[in-house]
C-alpha cells in the first residue's frame, strides 16, 4: 500500500504555504482538501479551539480514512473582554464584516484601558487523525497586547491591532517569515511535526 498522504483541512493558500514549509522535510505529499478533491465544511460547534480543530479533522477523516488528516482552529483571545472574540474570532460581528471595522470596534471597547491590562494572545490548535484512528492535538499561543491604534498592512485579520511588545511592532508589520517563526500556528504546527515523528 502507498504511504499515507497528509491532507490539511483548509482552503486558505497562506496557511498551506506555511504548512508546506514546516513539513518540507517530510517525504509525504501534503495537500489541501481542495487539492485532494474533497469538500468539507462542518459546523464548528465545539467549546474550544481544540474541539473545533478536531471537528474539522474528523469530517475530513471520514472522507479519506487512509490518509493523515490535519485541521486547525485559531483566534484572538482578549483578557479584558473575558476571552472575546476567542473561538468566535472569524464569526465575530459577522463573517462578512471587514476586519477594519472589527478592529476599530475592538479598539473602542478597550478605550481608556492601559498597558498590560490590554493583554491578549493568538491561540492555535492543530488536530490530527492517523489512518488507524489515533487522534493527536497540539496547541500554542503568541502573547501580546491589543495595540492603541492599527499599524501595518501585512498578514490578515486582527494582525494590525495585535502588538508584540518585545518587537515593538504589530503583527501586520512583520514579514511572513518573521511572523511564522513566532506565530501561534507556526509553533503548534512544529509541535505537531515532532509529535507525528514519535507516532508514525
Ligand atoms: P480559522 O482558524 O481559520 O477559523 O480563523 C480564525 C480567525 O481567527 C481568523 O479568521 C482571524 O480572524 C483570527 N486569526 C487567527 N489567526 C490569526 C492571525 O495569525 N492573525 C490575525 N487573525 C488571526
Amino acid at each position: 500500500m502507498s504511504e499515507p498522504r497528509i491532507i490539511f483541512a483548509t482552503g486558505n493558500p497562506n496557511k498551506m504555504r506555511e504548512i508546506r514549509e514546516i513539513f518540507a522535510d517530510s517525504v509525504r505529499t501534503t495537500l489541501s482538501i481542495k487539492e485532494a478533491g474533497i469538500c468539507s465544511d462542518p459546523e464548528e460547534n465545539g467549546r474550544s479551539f481544540s474541539e473545533n480543530a478536531m471537528i474539522k479533522a474528523k469530517a475530513v477523516h471520514c472522507l479519506c480514512p487512509n490518509d493523515i488528516v490535519m485541521a486547525d482552529d485559531s483566534g484572538l483571545v482578549v483578557d479584558y473582554l473575558n476571552g472575546e472574540p476567542g473561538i468566535y474570532s472569524a464569526r465575530w460581528m459577522g463573517r462578512e464584516t471587514p476586519y477594519s471595522e472589527k478592529n476599530a470596534a475592538l479598539l473602542r471597547r478597550l478605550e481608556g484601558v492601559k498597558g498590560h491590562a490590554r493583554s491578549a494572545r493568538f491561540t492555535a490548535a492543530i488536530a490530527c487523525i492517523l489512518p488507524d484512528g489515533r487522534q493527536l492535538i497540539t496547541e500554542a499561543d503568541m502573547e501580546g497586547e491589543v495595540a492603541e491604534m492599527p499599524a501595518g498592512t501585512n498578514g490578515f485579520g486582527y494582525d494590525p491591532i495585535f502588538y508584540l511588545p518585545e518587537m515593538g511592532k504589530c503583527a501586520a508589520q512583520l514579514s511572513e517569515e518573521e511572523k511564522n517563526a513566532i506565530s501561534h500556528r507556526g509553533k503548534a504546527l512544529r509541535k505537531m511535526r515532532e509529535l507525528l515523528k514519535d507516532n508514525l
